[in-house]
């Protein structure tokens, strides 16, 4: 595996600095083997083995990790961005119903796809309608209106007022009737061919042109790999679209086909699809998607645990430091309240532990902003100031407030509480127990 590979690659190199240039260009091969072997087209490797070698010469060897380790989180990274850059909700139409069109080859998945976005749209309360204009196949029909039956969802399909026999008019009439049965959403099935033809893509611009969707999403089959990409530029250049729908996910495709897709036509991957079941589909996760691609998920929880350990072992120290009189910096202050915010909803995960109940007040009225007010005036002190606060005279304070665009009493306000949490930080130190939390607005 990559992971085998790469700790091979660098069985030399530990401790301090940067990557050599020569272990940057041996692991720049190693991922792009992974990335070929995972389906992405040779030009998006290219680009992206470019950027991590651009991003690797400039980072420092990290202490938490070993540099293969170190490596593999700079890929997963990149992927993640570029996979999840954009990554975008449906855009609903602002009155009337939203109209998504499907657009794929045959046998993509597009009639599944349809059902199982109609029904997780119907869990969220919108009341979607399925629309038959694929007229193509002799079965198609029929097959949309037994999906939408296992979805619970109505389906408009061909019959002698509603556009006989023409795709083009019965997406038109559909939109009608979805206006006067008053559906919010409605999804139209398109018909698709084994190879990309003239003949099918105009039919389905013809669609698009009649309905005008407010997306239009390409359907496509994880499988095929490296055709992926010129079937997405073929559908492109042919009927357009907003997003990507990839599906068949549940079979042994590594899915270098979301990323060559995402870079070659900058549209994002919306939705993934994952078996036969009207349930298997989900919005696309980028994150899971590269460890997919990179094959690797077990060095990534690997590392995710690596890096707690040297937390940990980094806030040992810390404690350390903060025992001795005047340890406690503004510094440590500001990593504290970024520590808080961290924890996300406060309110919640304190009101869970024993004993937490007597600091609920403070922390209901805990404001968020209150910590970005703290770090911008926190850092507009020098290195010098943030260490030794005690220098941080009224002329200093007067600078401090005029960089970070607040008030000199804000500056007062916050040197005082530092002042008093660290303070309480060193009788905590001297085993005085815990008096209040450090830097909570009393
Ligand atoms: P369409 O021609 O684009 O409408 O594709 P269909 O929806 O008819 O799907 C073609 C075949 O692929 C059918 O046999 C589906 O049951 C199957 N299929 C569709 N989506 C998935 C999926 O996510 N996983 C698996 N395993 N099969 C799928
Ligand atoms: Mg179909």
């Amino acid at each position: 595996t990559l992971s085998d590979r790469l700790a091979d690659t660098f069985k030399n190199l530990r401790g301090k600095g940067r990557l050599s240039e020569a272990d940057i260009d041996a692991t720049a091969r190693e991922i792009r083997i992974a990335l070929l072997e995972a389906d992405v087209a040779l030009p998006v490797v290219k680009e992206f083995v470019g950027a991590v070698k651009e991003r690797a010469r400039s980072e420092e060897v990290s202490g938490a990790l070993n540099p293969a380790q170190q490596i593999i989180k700079i890929v997963h990274e990149e992927l993640v961005t570029i996979l999840g850059g954009e990554t975008r909700r449906l855009r609903y139409a602002k009155s009337g119903p939203t109209v998504i069109m499907l657009a794929g080859l045959q046998g993509a998945g597009k009639t599944t796809l349809a059902a199982k976005l109609a029904l997780w749209l119907k869990e969220q309360d919108k009341t979607p309608m399925l629309v038959a204009a694929d007229l193509q196949r002799p079965n198609a029909v029929q097959q949309l209106q037994v999906n939408g039956e296992r979805a619970g969802v109505p389906v408009f399909a061909p019959s002698p007022g509603n556009g006989t026999g023409d795709p083009v008019e019965v997406a038109r009439a559909s939109i009608e009737e979805a206006r006067r049965k008053l559906h919010d959403v409605v999804i139209i099935d398109t018909a698709g061919r084994l190879g990309v033809d003239q003949t099918l893509m105009q039919q389905a611009a013809d669609i698009r042109d009649a309905v005008q969707p407010d997306e239009v999403l390409f359907v496509v089959d994880a499988m095929i790999g490296q055709d992926a990409v010129t079937t997405a530029q073929a559908f492109l250049d042919g009927v357009g679209f907003d997003g990507v729908v990839l599906t068949k996910l549940d079979g042994d495709a590594r899915g270098g086909a979301a990323l060559s897709i995402r870079s070659i036509t900058g549209k994002p991957v919306m939705f993934a699809s994952s078996g036969e079941k009207m349930t298997d589909f989900d919005t696309f996760h980028p994150d899971r998607m590269a460890s997919r691609i990179l094959d690797m998920g077990d060095m990534l929880t690997l590392i995710e645990q690596a890096e707690k350990a040297f937390d940990s072992e980094q806030s040992m120290k810390a404690a350390e430091k903060l025992a001795t009189k005047g340890g406690f910096t503004l510094e440590d202050f500001l990593q504290q309240m970024m520590q808080i915010r961290k924890l996300g909803s406060m309110t919640k995960i304190m009101g869970m532990l024993p004993g937490m109940g007597q600091f609920r007040d403070q922390l209901e009225n805990f404001d968020e902003r209150e910590i970005d007010r703290i770090q911008a005036i926190i850092q507009s002190m020098t290195p010098a100031e943030r260490e030794n606060p005690k220098i941080i005279d009224g002329s200093r304070r007067a600078r401090i407030a005029k960089g970070s665009g607040r008030q000199v009493s804000d500056v007062n306000q916050l040197v005082d509480r530092f002042f008093e949490a660290r303070k309480m930080m060193e009788s905590m130190a001297r085993g005085g127990g815990v008096p209040g939390m450090p830097g909570m607005p009393g």
